[in-house]
């Protein structure tokens, strides 16, 4: 495919500015072909008015049509070949087999989405007949269920090229909902967002979507992301990326004169707490778990294990010096650009420098800069020196983790009661070692997303379950998820009809239940009819 570097507005082309910008290939230090075109602000208002127009004939099709576009998704995205693949990898660094995983996870996601439209059931739809010979007052007839916001607008993130890019779960679960979608693209990866947006289009094309349900801007200045978060036409955004970014982004968001929803995803610290019955059986097993789990990636994960902490004791020791020769062991390698990476070369000199900060254990071999490589490194300090630096409670975005030396239990829950919210908090330890530390696990619960037992953070299944959000600031939103099928409640809003006559209600809210899907009747779950 030759790219163009075009704005993809629905099924049209523009490219109406001559401020441009390329990708680069880091590890090459070289420029990538094809130039992109930063986007006007009449293209952007191009993209959201075809989405807005879009809008209406979208949501009304039946949920089997728009699961026939996800699973048109799906294939148009597997007869690209390497294409994609060989395209992410140049750039951002990232292995061949890492971005053939990114795509199994956009197939996954996208299917998923596509059976549980067409199962139905997720509108949540809610029936309670009415009475008119109530006493005193006659009962009306109160029915519920979700529906979609209108266009949304989505930022991915520079770590998933494929995965939470234009092809991610905000993306397909914004049309799983019935909303119409303009993607802002990565400027890291412009030419990946390329690519899967015209499979997008073309999927778009062959199930006779309306004109709009997706376009494409390119940028790479601030005020390009700002003028599609500030559109009118936007009733929703989703946002995966730093905290800086997504705190600016939201912060606009609220201040438009109608706010809107904007959901963002962030950095998290991610602590990882070493009970006493795991270190004394496994310790060996743990440290080699643990710095698989920072390393993966260039530990550019947002569920990057930053914080280790364990009792003082004979088996913590070992722990650390086990870990440290792992760490050692790890070879440098390019980072996703070279923002990432100047702000993560300074993060660590910043460390380095830091008093009560003891270095522990670094990759063996030097990073090279013109690569803009990352080399591994492990600090270490107590929960004194821990609390004294918040700093330390920050994301650094890389390879890099803090072990915190506790002296008893109670350390635990001072570290755990300063952490800010954050996506996850793993326990390794017996399920004695659980019930012993009850108390830290009711601290965790109010803090984080996702609980793990004897575990990793990094690596989420793709799933109905799965919960990828937190309290802010891990999020924005902490009710809400941007993994999974319950992603879709970003994008809905319940909308309630009463005494509404039966033929004109949504589908879903008909007497007869012509979707066969399970409903709440007068408060009992039930496929039955009404
Ligand atoms: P980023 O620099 O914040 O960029 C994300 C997107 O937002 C880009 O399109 C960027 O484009 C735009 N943007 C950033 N700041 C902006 C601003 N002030 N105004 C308007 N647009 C703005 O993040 P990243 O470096 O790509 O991603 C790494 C971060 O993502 C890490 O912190 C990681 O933890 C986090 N992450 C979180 C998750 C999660 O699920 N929670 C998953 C993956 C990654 P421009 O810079 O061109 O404006």
């Amino acid at each position: 495919m030759i790219l163009t570097g075009h704005q993809l507005l629905g099924s049209r082309e523009s490219a109406a500015s001559s401020d441009t910008f390329v990708a680069r290939n880091l590890a090459l230090g070289a420029d990538l072909e094809t130039v992109f075109h930063e986007a006007t602000e009449s293209e952007i208002d191009d993209a959201v008015s075809l989405a807005a127009a879009a809008f209406d004939s979208f949501r009304r099709l039946l949920p089997e049509h728009r699961a026939d576009f996800l699973e048109a998704i799906a294939e148009e995205v597997l007869a690209l070949g390497d294409e994609l693949l060989l395209r992410a990898s140049a750039e951002t660094a990232h292995p061949l087999p890492r971005c053939a995983a990114e795509r199994d996870r956009v197939l996954t996601h996208t299917r998923q989405f596509a059976g549980w439209i067409r199962e139905g059931s997720w509108v949540d739809a809610r029936i309670d007949r009415g009475n008119p010979q109530r006493q005193p007052l006659p009962k009306p007839d109160v029915r519920s269920l979700l529906e979609p916001v209108g266009p949304v607008a989505v930022f991915g993130a520079s770590n998933f090229p494929i995965a939470i890019s234009v092809l991610g779960t905000d993306t397909i679960s914004a049309f799983a909902a019935g909303c119409p979608v303009v993607v802002k693209a990565h400027p890291a990866h412009p030419g990946t967002c390329e690519i899967a947006a015209r499979a997008i289009q073309r999927a778009a094309v062959r199930t006779r979507m309306p004109e709009g349900v997706f376009s494409l801007i390119q940028g790479r200045s601030h005020e390009t992301g700002t003028r599609l978060v500030q559109h009118p036409g936007i009733a929703a955004a989703a946002f995966t990326g730093s905290l800086a970014g997504g705190r600016a982004l939201f912060d606009i968001a609220n201040a438009r004169p109608q706010p809107i929803p904007f959901y963002a995803e962030m950095g998290s610290i991610n602590p990882v707490f070493l009970l006493p019955g795991a270190l004394q059986s496994r310790a060996e097993g743990i440290a080699q778990g643990f710095v698989a789990a920072l390393t993966a990636g260039v530990g550019q994960f947002c569920t990057n294990p930053g914080l280790v902490l364990g009792l003082e004791s004979e088996e913590w020791r070992r722990f650390r010096s086990l870990a440290s020769e792992k760490v050692a062991g790890y070879a440098p390698a390019t980072m996703l650009h070279s923002g990432i990476h100047g702000a993560y070369s300074a993060g660590i000199a910043d460390r380095l420098a830091r008093a009560g900060l003891e270095l522990v254990g670094q990759s063996g071999d030097p990073a090279s800069a013109e690569r803009g490589e990352a080399a591994a490194y492990l600090f270490a300090t107590t929960q004194e020196g821990l609390l004294a630096d918040p700093t330390l409670f920050e994301e650094l975005f890389g390879p890099v983790s803090t072990l915190v030396s506790c002296s008893d239990p109670g350390d635990f829950i001072k570290v755990a009661e300063r952490l800010e919210g954050s996506l996850s908090a793993t326990l390794h330890g017996t399920e004695e070692d659980l019930l012993n530390h009850r108390e830290l696990i009711e601290v965790l619960r109010r803090k984080v997303g996702r609980l793990i037992f004897n575990g990793y953070p990094v690596g989420l299944e793709i799933c109905h379950s799965i919960h990828h959000g937190g309290p802010y600031p891990a999020t924005t939103h902490s009710h809400f998820t941007s993994i999974g099928t319950r992603a879709m409640h970003r994008f809905v809003r319940p909308v309630c009809y009463q005494d509404w006559p039966d033929a004109l209600l949504p589908m879903e809210l008909q007497n007869a239940n012509p979707r066969g899907i399970l409903r709440i009747l007068d408060g009992e779950r039930t496929r039955d009819e009404a």
